[in-house]
């Protein structure tokens, strides 16, 4: 591990064309694009006590109010995210982009490609 640059690694694969309908269709539906970009950390997801259907349901925690009694609070839970548009797993160390509320999460490669689209000079994109 002691070769790695831990803290810039980048995200998604650049060598995959984004030009195609699929691309095309995800960026357009991207209305927020006010995108910051951010470091993946592992941290902390909140479990629910009782299972449904057999699962225990879990959502990922970034410090909102919860219910103690509903769910346990497991630090570490939360270990990658996925690119919302190519589905890169996104893990620890890899910088990856997330607009407000994190609606939307792109990979550094997705994010690369959407800040530049659509290509300059082109109209009628619905
Ligand atoms: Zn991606």
């Amino acid at each position: 591990m002691a070769a790695v640059d831990y803290w810039d690694m980048q995200s998604g694969d650049f060598s995959i064309s984004r030009d195609g309908d699929y691309y095309r269709r995800e960026f357009a539906g991207i209305t927020d694009r006010a995108f910051v970009q951010r470091t993946f950390a592992s941290h902390a997801a909140l479990v629910a006590k009782r299972p449904v259907n057999g699962h225990r349901m879990w959502a990922d925690y970034h410090g909102q109010a919860y219910d103690e009694s509903e769910f346990d609070l497991v630090e570490g839970k939360w270990d990658h995210d996925h690119c919302c548009v190519c589905w890169f797993t996104i893990t620890d160390g890899f910088t990856y982009w997330e607009n407000s509320g994190r609606i939307k999460l792109l990979c550094d490669a997705c994010y690369e490609a959407f800040a530049n689209w659509p290509p300059t000079g082109s109209v009628d994109i619905l």
